[in-house]
């Protein structure tokens, strides 16, 4: 058989599986085939993989495309992303009207992004429950994002007035009627934060610890023993984003059983290498708070037994100039879509010494099968031909300024990592070639209807 595409001779890494030496090769944009080192496939193409890893391409499960310049988003992220080796990802979408705004976002993505691209709605109001049923079915979307950060006051100043916990439950229980339905929640109860934090704004505090101290990680823990417990008698299985304090993995833990929904954790690369000591003052500011080292230890923990399934960058590509002037008026969240590979590949693979084909899986299999992605996250015969090849004993430099992103800065920025990644291919297409960004970027990614 003829190919159109042949990746020789690496060592193939199937998530969650093993790892095997052999090529793989490709055809209408398609995996046709894993061969054997001993056989001789031609090809009009032929990308040589020895000694590299062939990853399957990161699906980035949690980012907010649209949160730096709406107009090219699309176009800067996904061409950032495709240099980490992403080659899919989720992005918010919040609107106050779903229906009569979500086609025109589609359709911006569709012509402009570099990856592929699936959306999650974010739900802040009665309308959005009462539409959801219809708006799952019609834009192929089976995962929705409920923010307890925003009830109350804290909702009020962003214009949300609805967020309570009768929206959650109502969001659990339309959740339930999905097909492959699941509620992501932010959690952190934004109640309490004004009593820790008046105190530390008044005493003068304006460091990046300060912002943990004023929404400590148990603030996380009390709302996911709510969404766990709610989702259980709605019946609708959940999926903690983000989550930042071990202890709220251990509640996790002990939460979790066979015959009740599932109770998924996503955690975020920047809570798996930075801490609260960082020295990058605001530029580290995010919600949840970046937490101290043995919460960043608790959390590979659970990446290694598997307790943690998904990693995201949780990318919000905004200016520098929006991280200060201090801790308290800086915005929250920070860009990161191009580290996740180099930090799973770094943290996990090197300084922890977790097999490569058990951490893949947290960005490629899992992200596939929490979000209903169809012929996505697996290298075998019939799936999309998305993927990373990296050489493990390269190295990567991070540098805000070899990315095109929106963003001028980075909370890794002058950070080295091991594993250098050279191709990124997008269903049978070289975006990245030799770490550079290829003409066929500007082929347009799609977007991931998802049935249900
Ligand atoms: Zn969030």
């Amino acid at each position: 058989m003829n190919y159109e595409l042949v990746l020789k001779n690496g060592e193939i890494v199937f998530p969650g599986q093993t790892l095997r030496r052999g090529h793989v090769a490709i055809k209408d944009g398609i995996i046709a085939a894993i061969l054997d080192p001993s056989e001789q496939p031609e090809a009009a193409r032929v990308i040589d993989c020895t000694d590299r890893w062939i990853l399957p391409g990161v699906i980035d499960p949690h980012t907010h495309i649209g949160f730096g310049d709406q107009e090219n988003d699309w176009a800067t992220e996904t061409a950032t992303a495709a240099l980490g080796g992403v080659t899919g990802l989720m992005s918010f979408w919040r609107s106050d009207n779903l229906g009569a705004t979500t086609n025109s976002w589609i359709a911006e993505g569709e012509a402009r992004a570099a990856t592929d691209f699936g959306l999650h709605f974010g739900v802040t109001s009665h309308r959005h429950i009462a539409e959801l049923g219809t708006l799952a079915k019609r834009f192929g979307v089976t995962s929705i994002k409920v923010y307890l950060m925003y009830k109350g006051a804290t909702g009020a100043a962003k214009g949300f007035t609805e967020v309570d916990d009768g929206l959650l439950f109502s969001a659990l229980q339309a959740g339930a009627l999905i097909k492959g339905g699941v509620v992501g929640v932010h959690c952190e109860n934004t109640e309490v934060i004004p009593l820790f934090r008046e105190p530390l704004k008044a005493s003068g505090r304006d460091d990046l610890a300060a912002w943990d101290e004023q929404s400590p990680g148990f603030l996380e823990t009390e709302n996911v023993f709510r969404v766990a417990f709610f989702g259980e008698k709605a019946g609708c299985d959940v999926n903690i984003v983000h989550m930042s304090a071990v202890e709220s993995l251990d509640l996790v833990r002990r939460l979790r059983h066979n015959d009740r929904p599932k109770i998924n954790v996503e955690t975020c690369i920047h809570y798996l290498t930075l801490n609260r000591d960082t020295p990058i003052g605001p530029i580290g500011k995010v919600n949840p708070p970046l937490r101290p080292q043995a919460d960043v230890e608790g959390l590979w923990e659970g990446v290694r037994t598997g307790d943690i399934q998904t990693i995201g960058s949780d990318h919000v590509p905004r200016k520098v100039a929006t991280k200060g002037p201090d801790i308290w008026t800086a915005s929250a969240g920070f860009p990161g879509i191009a580290q996740v590979l180099p930090v799973l590949i770094e943290e996990g693979y090197y300084r922890r010494e977790i097999p490569i084909e058990h951490l893949i899986a947290t960005t490629s299999s899992n992200v596939a099968d929490l979000y209903s992605l169809p012929n996505k996250g697996r290298i075998a015969p019939g799936f999309d031909a998305d993927f990373a090849i990296v050489d493990p004993a390269g190295e990567t430099r991070i540098d805000p300024g070899n990315y095109p992103s929106f963003s001028d800065y980075s909370p890794y920025d002058g950070a080295v990592y091991r594993g250098a990644i050279s191709h990124t291919i997008l269903r049978g297409a070289i975006v990245v070639e030799d770490g550079q960004l290829t003409p066929d970027v500007d082929a347009p990614g799609r977007y991931l209807h998802r049935a249900n």
